[in-house]
């Protein structure tokens, strides 16, 4: 095996999404406890924000600086090196989050047991869906009383609209919740409250007629689980790890992640099951991660907290080759060449000094302003990668100078933060208004803040009724023309200069779409 191939395939890269609460924090935490990058718990924090519009800003600023080193947490598992990429549970934040999950080979779902698919979740599971991305799930809180695991299956396949495969079964729920039987290895892990200390209580168990089962959880569990686990081998199909890598099929692990329960087995099966780096999609044929040559795409930037270093870290998620340190590459929009003294790798939260990473790794890249979400960078070629789509906006704002005086700042600003990722700008074609383009209202708090502790700069926005953003092509050059200069007043272009449609209600929408039938309406910026 070649060294790049042994490389590659020591590394998986995934995100744990969930709706906010359901656990994903303390599931990370116990996750690097066995990855021995931390040692106690309470060292992850959450980076959670809790308070909606109103919430105050310094809040917001702290949270941002932890999830700087939160962003990306590197650790070892069984000669597995994982990157774990944080998401941010917050739905305004929700843009973010699909940016993050175009950067992972597959993804862990937690979903609370007492509260089952929430709707945020099924959102996420959507975007999983569009890329085929392999996801298991993780049945989280089974020391509360719960809906029943049988119940919860049929929840998890409905609303996520994925078959499911229970890999480990729960004994009990609540407060006689005794551990979780693990299908695939035939062995027991009974339960005992342990926050801090990696648990190491398994009982290995032949067959589910082994005498010792009923001395260890009593006749009646006993009785259950054998029967729970002769109708689940009845009614699911077999596991068969080609389904789950294709994403065609969810396997479901349940636990107590707070407890440390039922993790251990989530990540025995992770390493064993979950890809490694797989190819990506450029708009030139797919490239895979053993291509000798390096290439690899940014995902997330990040501005520096302070605002007098205005320096930012690109998060690029590398892609085939090898990146090295202080070599020159090519940044294929800018047609320009870079090279990186200072690249970061993030391993165990702490940031070091990387020299070289491999497809599946993600490195933090010092910037001055060359970078915008979607670049890619190669060792020469002119390719560049899909699927860093924007989606549309669902709240829209025209952007309206304060101070006449800092209107350059203002300017700079904008584009400095929409480049971030934070929110979407949009310039009209006649009068050249920014309209300002969220997921949620805290996006318009953190610009109005920014803008003003960052760049000097003094902003109100102005609502604007428009309900989406349609990026609109045409085969018909003429065709498109004139729908553009009838529709003037709605037309805008994006932050690549691509033509997009302001339409101002779902009606109009539709009108348009009935008489124009030439001019195709895109509801993201990458026409699928
Ligand atoms: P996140 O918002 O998804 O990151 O959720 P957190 O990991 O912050 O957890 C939300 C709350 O649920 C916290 O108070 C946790 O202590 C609690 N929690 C997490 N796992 C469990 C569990 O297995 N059982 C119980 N009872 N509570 C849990």
């Amino acid at each position: 095996m070649s060294a790049l191939l042994e490389e590659i395939n020591k590394r998986k890269t995934f995100a744990i999404i969930s709706h906010p609460d359901a656990g994903k924090t303390t599931l990370t935490e116990k996750f690097l406890l066995f990855g021995g990058a931390i040692h106690t718990a309470g060292a992850v924090k959450s980076n959670k924000i809790k308070k909606t519009a109103t919430s105050d800003f310094m809040e917001i600023e702290k949270q941002r600086g932890i999830s700087v080193a939160t962003s990306v947490m590197g650790f070892e598992y069984k000669d597995t090196l994982i990157n774990l990429l944080d998401t941010p549970g917050h739905k305004d934040f929700a843009e973010d989050t699909y940016r993050t999950l175009t950067a992972v080979d597959s993804v862990v779902l937690v979903v609370d047991c007492v509260k089952g698919v929430e709707e945020q979740t099924e959102r996420l599971m959507e975007v999983c869906r569009m890329r085929d991305t392999p996801v298991m799930i993780f049945v989280n809180k089974l020391d509360r009383p719960g809906k029943d695991p049988f119940d919860l299956l049929d929840e998890l396949e409905t609303k996520l609209d994925i078959k499911v495969r229970p890999l480990t079964w729960p004994i009990n729920m609540g407060e006689r919740f005794k551990g979780v039987y693990n299908v695939y290895d035939n062995n027991l892990l009974l339960f005992s409250v342990n926050k801090t200390k990696v648990a190491d209580d398994q009982v290995l168990i032949e067959d589910l007629n082994d005498p010792r089962l009923v001395g260890l959880i009593g006749e009646e569990d006993a009785d259950q689980l054998r029967e729970d686990i002769e109708l689940i081998n009845g009614v699911y199909e077999d596991f068969d790890a080609k389904d789950y890598e294709n994403a065609r099929i969810a396997p479901v692990f349940f636990g107590s992640a707070v407890n440390n329960f039922g993790v251990k087995e989530l990540l025995e099966a992770f390493v064993r099951y979950a890809p490694t780096p797989v190819s990506r999609p450029t708009n030139q044929g797919e490239i895979a991660p053993t291509d000798k040559k390096f290439s690899g795409f940014v995902f997330k930037i990040h501005a520096n907290l302070d605002p007098k270093h205005r320096d930012r870290i690109a998060f690029l998620r590398v892609c085939s080759g090898t990146f090295e340190r202080n070599k020159f590459f090519h940044h294929v929009r800018l047609g320009k060449k870079l090279r990186f003294s200072n690249p970061a790798s993030f391993m165990a939260q702490r940031k070091e000094t990387v020299e070289e990473a491999y497809a599946g790794d993600v490195i933090g890249l010092y910037d001055t302003g060359n970078f915008k979400i979607g670049d890619t960078l190669t060792e020469g070629s002119d390719f560049m990668f899909k699927g860093i789509p924007s989606f549309s906006p669902e709240i829209f704002r025209e952007l309206l100078n304060k101070d006449p005086m800092k209107t350059k700042q203002l300017e700079k600003g904008i584009r400095q933060l929409t480049e971030e990722g934070v929110a979407q700008l949009f310039i009209m074609n006649y009068g050249s208004a920014k309209i300002v383009g969220t997921v949620g209202e805290l996006q318009f708090d953190v610009i109005k803040y920014r803008l003003e502790h960052e760049y000097g700069a003094k902003c109100e926005f102005v609502a604007k009724s428009f309900h989406k953003a349609c990026w609109i092509t045409s085969d018909d050059q003429k065709k498109l023309d004139d729908f553009k200069r009838v529709k003037g007043n709605f037309m805008a272009k994006d932050k690549d200069d691509l033509d997009v449609f302001l339409a101002q209600t779902p009606w109009i929408l539709k009108v348009e779409q009935e008489n124009n039938p030439d001019i195709k309406f895109h509801f993201n910026s990458e026409f699928k």
